[in-house]
């Protein structure tokens, strides 16, 4: 599955899984103590197929009454004594694998309910969001019992040692762009180190979290361990960043709502937060690189999930001595991939996500147009059904122009040139963002500098997107705070208790 774990072209399609043909749609409701319930005001709110227009189902919208159930229901689950406290650490890990298996099995159906409530490629889906979700749920399963404290050396007749204990009720709130995935980021650690949590996935694509519920429960985890509230931002969402019974919030999506959860969460109880927000990621190609593989990571980086991504490069710099060649090569290579009904295994290319997203995204193509950048191809809206927007590429562009500047969130690339190190380093980092880099280069001495000098929580030499649910991922600057994945998001999701001995004497 190389070709497609890259995220363009498949190639030989034989050997690749066919969708579901008739996808069941069979959890619409709110999942709150291993139970599916309609929500307290009555509403619902439509899932529509972007490549369609089509609405796929009903769903219930959880309110903040249904928000406060949730809670109350993941406190007393996580309670002193509870069945979720008194667990065994190694049947943690058990139950972790337990889901990680059931996610395997229902792979076909998942990654078609992905598909069609995304818009993206099943074969993507199938590949990448299921793959990564179900490795991670592996990994941090292996962490269950493998997190523990310190003794510490202490003056006088005392001993000292600290132990990692939960941090309590972890609310999430997870975007559209990658449902599943994001979902497994959020509770794979979160169970791991011994929480409970409230998860609301995003409007437009609720179903695969909620198909998930029903396997936590199939799965074992007790009654109020996972709750999942599907509903909007400014309800559902606010309503668990400004919970003073919930202890942390993870949220993924644009940096203008992480500053609103931030201050939710400062002006309700100071609970945690972690944030991973956006990003304008800088890709900088060198002249002695391996222009092929750095014009196809690049593509990779800006068209993959049709640029709904926040790691997509979506500004590539490129040296002087290559820049011709680069963007022949990326126009050439933009006009290969092919858009059309996410269901067939050919394609490679799917919509936006919705109207407001296809809206912004083709209003910044104009603007990249209006202030002179140069269309290389796509632009254009494609004809048919669904919320299509040609893989564009602009060459010529400039760091002040608002395509340079902003975050896309669409398949646009936009390709600037550079002469020196220095100048590509200093006009990389000139951004609010630092969520990832990449350097193409053959020389290891300028991969390692230029690595060092990105302000990135990520940097990939040679390739783009390359993502390990063993390794961190976080952002500097307005791209976010705090890391998951790794190990080094079990420190978000636990708290550290000193505990200190007064001895009879010194030992
Ligand atoms: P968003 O930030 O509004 O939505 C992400 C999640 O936050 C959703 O679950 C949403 O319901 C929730 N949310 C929205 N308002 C909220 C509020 N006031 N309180 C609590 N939760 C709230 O993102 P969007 O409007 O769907 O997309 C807008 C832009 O955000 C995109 O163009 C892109 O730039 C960025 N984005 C980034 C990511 C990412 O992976 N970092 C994902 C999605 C969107």
């Amino acid at each position: 599955n190389g070709t497609i774990e890259n995220g363009l072209s498949p190639g030989d399609i034989s050997p690749f899984p066919q969708p579901a043909k008739v996808p069941e749609v069979t959890h619409t409701q709110i999942f709150i103590n291993n139970e599916w319930l309609n929500s307290i005001n009555g509403k619902k709110f439509q899932t529509v197929n972007p490549a369609t227009g089509v609405k796929i189902c009903d769903v219930e919208e959880a309110d903040e009454a249904d928000v406060d159930k949730a809670v109350e229901a993941a406190r007393a689950a996580g309670q002193r004594g509870s069945p979720w406290r008194s667990l065994d650490v190694s049947s943690r890990g058990r139950l972790l694998h337990k889901l990680a298996d059931l996610l395997e099995r229902d792979r076909v159906l998942l990654a078609t309910l992905e598909a069609m409530d995304t818009g993206k490629p099943f074969l993507h889906a199938f590949f990448i969001d299921l793959d990564g979700s179900i490795k991670t749920l592996r990994y941090y399963a292996g962490w269950a019992d493998k997190i523990h404290g310190k003794s510490l050396p202490v003056d006088e007749n005392f001993v000292c040692f600290t132990k990692h204990e939960p941090v309590g009720v972890c609310g999430a709130i997870v975007p559209w762009n990658f449902p599943l995935l994001m979902f497994t980021w959020k509770i794979a650690p979160a169970l791991c180190c011994g929480n409970t949590v409230v998860i609301k996935p995003a409007e437009q694509t609720p179903l695969t979290a909620l198909h998930v519920g029903a396997l936590i429960k199939e799965a074992g985890f007790p009654p109020g361990v996972v709750n999942i509230l599907p509903g909007f931002g400014p309800t559902a969402g606010a309503a668990i960043a400004r919970h003073m019974s919930i202890d942390k919030v993870a949220f993924t999506g644009s940096t203008e709502v992480g500053q609103l959860i931030k201050e939710a969460a400062a002006k309700s109880n100071l609970k945690r937060v972690t944030l991973e927000l956006g990003g304008k990621n800088p890709c900088i190609v060198f002249a002695d690189s391996d222009l092929q593989l750095a014009v196809e990571e690049a593509q990779k980086g800006a068209f993959f999930n049709a640029g709904q991504a926040c790691t997509a490069a979506s500004r590539v710099f490129v040296q002087d001595e290559v820049y011709e060649e680069f963007v022949r090569l990326s126009v050439e290579s933009a006009k290969r991939i092919v858009s059309g009904d996410p269901m067939d295994p050919r394609t490679t290319h799917g919509p936006q996500i919705d109207q407001k997203q296809f809206d912004k995204v083709m209003g910044l193509i104009e603007s990249g147009k209006e202030e002179g950048a140069i269309l290389e191809c796509g632009g254009q809206a494609q004809e048919g059904k669904g919320l299509y927007i040609q893989p564009t590429v602009f060459s010529g562009v400039k760091d002040n122009m608002r395509i340079a500047k902003e975050e896309i969130f669409g398949p646009v690339q936009c390709i600037l040139r550079f002469k020196s190190q220095e100048e590509a380093i200093t006009r990389a980092n000139s951004t609010r963002y630092g969520l990832a880099a990449a350097v193409f280069t053959r020389n290891v001495d300028r991969a390692l500098s230029v690595s060092s000098a990105l302000q990135s929580g990520t940097v990939w030499v040679n390739c783009y997107n390359a993502l390990h649910a063993q390794t961190p991922f976080g952002g500097y600057k307005m791209s976010g705070n705090g890391r998951e994945l790794g190990e080094y998001a079990l420190a978000e999701y636990s708290e550290v208790k000193a505990v200190t001995i007064k001895l009879a004497e010194k030992l």
